[in-house]
């Protein structure tokens, strides 16, 4: 598990494209781009460079980052890394713990969640009073279902209050941390 709470106070609505209108890559009348240029073969060296240079100017690279890495979007350069440097990444993002998307979401934003993150958001949503119907909202999903999240949560606590310290839920549990570069932090 992998967590942080480095992040910009906003995250990336699910669904907003709007962050692409300030992408140094958008091709305009005045500033024609070749979208070629980020999708080259490994060995084209100077159209890496090309496209580089390009994300290194552009003011929503970490968010098209974030995007990429969130919709699975493995092709091409997205946020100045290249399909191979993005790999990594790719295969870490489902373990990702960032409060800050959590804090996001409590505060009724509709952000990309990880399993982890939306197992932090039923746990603060339950230690903060925030009703099952609101839960529902948050998450996006049926009452009955926010119903069941909580009752398994309040079973997990009483759980570990009566088998100190044997376990602690899932959502609760702090793993490695990692540099704020291991994933993008979206605006
Ligand atoms: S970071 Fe690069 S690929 Fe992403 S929007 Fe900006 S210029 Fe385009």
């Amino acid at each position: 598990m992998t967590s942080t709470t480095n992040s910009p106070a906003r995250h990336r609505a699910l669904g907003d494209h709007t962050w692409q209108a300030d992408a140094v890559c958008r091709s305009t009348e005045c500033n024609a781009v070749d979208p070629e240029v980020f999708f080259p073969e490994p060995d084209e060296t100077n159209k890496i460079a090309a496209a580089k240079a390009l994300c290194g100017q552009c003011p929503v690279r970490r968010t098209c980052l974030d995007a990429a890495l969130e919709g699975g979007d493995t092709d091409g350069i997205r946020g100045g890394l290249t399909e191979e440097e993005r790999g990594p990444l790719h295969a870490k993002i489902a373990h990702r713990l960032d409060y800050s998307r959590v804090n996001d979401t409590i505060a009724g934003r509709d952000v990309h969640l990880t399993t982890a993150e939306r197992r932090a958001v039923v746990l603060a949503a339950f230690r903060h009073g925030v009703s099952e119907q609101r839960l529902a909202w948050l998450l996006k999903i049926t009452e009955e279902h926010a119903q069941k999240l909580y009752r398994e949560l309040r079973r997990a606590l009483r759980n570990r209050d009566l088998d100190q310290p044997a376990t602690i839920p899932a959502s609760e549990a702090v793993g490695e941390r990692h540099d704020r570069d291991d994933f993008g932090t979206a605006a």
